[in-house]
């Protein structure tokens, strides 16, 4: 198992597929790599199905536990289904989807092996969905969760990130995981990195304040000292849950972070906010185990400064974010591109 220089295990990756997208969020950070919506047809730089497949089981051999499919839409690959079945035997896989490709695949990706799903839902009407995620989809949306239900994806988490555009839906949100068996709700703090604006930022505090209001209890997990809110429809006796995932500026999140991500072009990434390294080449087993070593050698106790304000304006932190870096047999030097 692979431990960093802070004494965190590598249990967990967090896969990106793709950097298409058929939505085009206003909030999206794209995994930390800029815009999403483009040509719909698949990409050159985008991993084949062998190569997400030896980068798993490299990763299975280091001991990670789990792995997050996402992207882009990691479901506008049509060999997810492969890729599911493909993984290492023993590692959890799940889905982080816009939801609105579940109709009509959820069943067969069950079948596959995958294990849970997130569903992104910021509204629940659909003038405001479409406002936010510039797409007509929101009825495909709510059906994709009911598909995923009906597969047995039980529970299903909706996404929802909080952000000025979006924070007067909470209540909203809050009431539809209430009245609906199944679902669960996490509330993600908007990060400004790429996406920009941290001027479109609320203060996340005032969230849990308003939940600890609208409870009828309240656990606080271990992990992160997440706390987890439940929460009762005012004419039924069903519960559900909500949680707040707040990792800007907050030190306990990223002592408990054991996950890296992969891009999908097959380069690791220690933290949304970190430098790039990517395997050279045909992607080898050798070339990825080192960029495993390096990534993780190389991760931060803190999730730092991504965005500094100079002279008024918000610009990218070089200090911190850093150049890429690229693995070569077995060496690693800086990425000229
Ligand atoms: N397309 C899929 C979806 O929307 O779920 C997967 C990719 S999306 C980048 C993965 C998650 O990141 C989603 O839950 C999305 O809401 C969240 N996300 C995107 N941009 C964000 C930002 N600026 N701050 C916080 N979360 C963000
Ligand atoms: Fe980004 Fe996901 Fe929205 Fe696509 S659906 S723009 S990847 S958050």
């Amino acid at each position: 198992m692979l431990v960093d220089g802070f004494g965190r295990e590598l249990t967990e990756i967090r896969m990106s597929l793709t950097d298409r997208c058929n939505f085009d969020c206003v909030y999206c950070h794209n995994e930390g790599l800029g815009d999403t919506r483009g040509p719909m047809a698949p990409r050159d730089e985008e991993m084949t199905t062998d190569e997400v497949v030896r980068v798993l089981s490299v990763a299975a051999d280091l001991d990670v536990e789990a792995v997050k499919l996402t992207g882009g839409e990691p479901m506008l690959r049509e060999d997810l289904e492969e890729i599911v079945r493909r993984a290492p035997d023993g590692m959890e896989v799940s889905l982080t989807t816009n939801g609105s490709f579940l109709p009509g695949r959820a069943e067969g990706l069950v079948e596959a092996g995958l294990e849970r799903v997130n569903v992104s839902q910021d509204a629940v009407d659909p003038e405001a969905f479409a406002e936010i995620t510039k797409s007509g989809a929101y009825d495909r949306v709510v059906e994709g969760v009911d598909a995923a239900l009906e597969a047995g994806l039980d529970p299903v988490k909706l996404n929802m990130v909080v952000f000025e555009g979006t924070v007067e839906y909470v209540p909203q949100l809050v009431d539809r995981v209430a009245e609906r068996d199944g679902l669960r709700l996490q509330l993600i703090e908007y990060m400004p990195e790429i996406a920009g604006h941290p001027e479109w930022a609320v203060d996340v505090d005032r969230v849990h304040e308003w939940l600890d209001d609208r409870a009828d209890r309240v656990e606080t997990r271990e992990m992160h000292d997440r706390k987890r809110y439940f929460v009762r429809a005012e004419d039924g006796d069903g519960e559900g849950m909500v949680e707040v995932v707040d990792p800007v500026e907050n030190a306990d999140f990223c002592e408990s972070c054991h996950r890296v991500r992969v891009t999908h072009d097959g380069s690791l990434k220690g933290c949304l906010n970190r430098p790039r390294v990517h395997p050279m080449g045909e992607l080898s087993e050798a070339e990825i185990r080192a960029a495993f070593h390096e990534v993780v050698g190389d991760r931060v106790p803190y999730y730092g400064e991504f965005m500094v304000e100079e002279d008024g304006e918000w610009v990218r932190n070089d200090e911190y974010v850093g150049e890429p870096l690229v693995v070569e047999h077995g060496r690693v030097t800086a990425d000229d591109d």
